[in-house]
């Protein structure tokens, strides 16, 4: 077979995979068999759940069409939901379920927090997380970007930053769930939803002051730990709306 040249322009940030300056990047390929463009892009270093739109010849594609002659490809990110009304996208918008790779404990609180069902398990595996991935259909949020480009992983996330309020800002732009926020209903500890508990119920588990303090109490169903609004809501509040205001408001 004939070689042939494949030029490859990423679009928006998925520059942050190439290693490249912000901004549009272009990598040219030689290749020499027929390939899928997935496979071109992956070999790129971007995973194939970051790509929401790919031109080939300016015309859409999906990830299993392939090319065998001198070809020109635009790559987009996955970007606000209505810049690309007009094509076909690749990836979902509104995915509330997630699980998240044993280095990112603090992005699953924040989430838990804000409500979202967040599976995670510092210790879990590659292989137990592509599990619950399929099996509970989440989207897929990890650092490890060989992992993102597993052929079974269909949603997922590469967040970009390493602070935790910031990846959070990010996975709730990603998926466009910010009208899906409910604070303090899930459980940060074990992900599963609290329910309301009379205070008599539990008056025995109480500090002598949360006793005196506090009257509305929702409770753990699997681990059975206690939440009320105490002397760290306020606190909690500020960080919520702070995440908020930072998901309405793009840099
Ligand atoms: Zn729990």
């Amino acid at each position: 077979m004939k070689p042939f040249k494949v030029r490859l322009r990423f679009h928006g940030d998925l520059s942050v995979f190439l290693g490249s300056k912000p901004g549009d990047a272009v990598i040219e390929r030689r290749l020499a068999e027929k390939t899928s463009i997935k496979d071109i892009i992956e070999s790129c270093g971007v995973p194939h759940p970051e790509v929401d739109l790919i031109l080939v010849d300016e015309k859409t594609v999906g990830f299993d069409h392939t090319l065998a002659n001198d070809t020109n490809v635009e790559v987009f990110p996955v970007e606000n939901p209505d810049t690309y009304q007009t094509h076909k996208r690749l990836q979902a918008l509104g995915i509330v379920r997630f699980v998240a790779d044993g280095h990112l404990g603090s992005l699953t609180r924040n989430l838990r927090l804000l409500g979202f069902d967040v599976a995670y398990r510092q210790n879990a595996d590659d292989r137990q997380l592509l599990e619950a991935m399929a099996r509970e259909n989440r989207a897929l949020l990890t650092r490890d970007r060989r992992l993102l480009m597993h052929a079974i992983v269909q949603h997922g996330y590469w967040p970009r930053s390493q602070n935790a309020d910031e990846q959070t800002v990010e996975v709730i732009r990603r998926f466009d769930v910010s009208e899906f926020i409910a604070p303090f209903t899930r459980c940060l500890r074990c992900n599963a939803m609290l329910e309301a508990v009379a205070k008599a119920e539990i008056i025995d588990k109480l500090e002598p002051l949360t006793k005196i303090h506090y009257d509305q109490f929702r409770r753990c169903p699997d681990c059975k730990q206690i939440y009320w609004l105490g002397s760290h809501f306020p606190k909690l509040q500020k960080r919520i709306e702070e995440i908020r205001s930072r998901v309405r408001h793009k840099p």
